[in-house]
């Protein structure tokens, strides 16, 4: 086989790929940053490589309970000294879709876990409709712990706490990562984009598919975003089926 038809049989085959997926509407990953070059592959090599920069004792934490108790007591920034509980997160050490809001709200300040009360309650009821259970799935926040009257995560905050997120990233390897409401979507993304527009694509987040979608809380006050967040949420769990067989 010559060069042109060897790139010929290549490129016939990234078609039939493509094809596939609209056809099973399985959505198609795109990297939306510049320090991701792994496309759609949820490998977490990209975010390691970040870990790798940082000089802190966290990094070579083997599991997420050995992180747990290395961060806990965490204040390197003003937060943790306004908090009531730092807020870790919860579920499944191996689970394939982790959920990741913006920071903890006051009922999850209290109990020291992410989305309790009526929004956890509301995120519980979301996952069954799509064939999951909370103990499935891993919960956790980009801030562990909470802004004072529930503000925005400023900048300085999240550059001090984004990088226990990507440490639990890297020891939970998940395969699709669900980001809760606005917020949370840009923060991660470093974007300022409105929901409807972040809704429209599908990124990555360090080289693992990411889908965002409205805050359960969000949900709460207007019940009309229920059916575009149960879209969502369907669209994450086809594409987990489609990379788990
Ligand atoms: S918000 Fe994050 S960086 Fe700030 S004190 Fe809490 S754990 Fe530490």
């Amino acid at each position: 086989m010559n060069q042109n038809e060897e790139l010929n049989r290549i490129l016939s085959g990234i078609e039939s790929l493509l094809v596939h997926q609209k056809e099973l509407e399985v959505p198609i990953f795109i990297s939306d940053s510049e320090e991701s070059d792994s496309g759609s592959s949820f490998d977490t090599s990209v975010i390691d490589e970040k870990l790798n920069q940082v000089k802190e004792e966290f990094v070579d934490a083997k599991s997420l309970t050995e992180l747990d108790i290395m961060i806990c007591n965490c204040h390197k920034c003003e937060l943790g000294s306004t908090r009531k509980n730092f807020v870790f997160g919860v579920g499944n050490h191996s689970a394939e879709i982790v959920f990741v809001g913006e920071a903890p709200g006051a009922d999850e300040d209290a109990q020291g876990e992410p989305f309790v009360g009526r929004a956890g309650k509301l995120l519980n009821e979301l996952l069954k409709e799509i064939g999951l259970k909370r103990e499935e799935v891993f919960i956790c926040n980009i801030l562990k712990c909470r802004p004072p009257n529930n503000r925005d995560p400023l900048p300085h905050e999240v550059d001090k706490c984004e990088p226990y997120l990507l440490k639990q990233l890297s020891l939970l390897k998940p395969k699709i990562i669900v980001a809760l409401g606005r917020i949370a979507g840009n923060t991660l993304l470093k974007t300022s984009e409105t929901l409807t527009n972040l809704r429209k694509e599908n990124y990555d987040y360090y080289g693992i598919p990411l889908v965002i979608t409205f805050h359960p809380a969000a949900i709460l006050r207007n019940p009309h975003w229920k059916t575009p967040t149960l879209e969502d949420l369907k669209k994450a769990k086809l594409y987990l089926e489609e990379v788990t067989n």
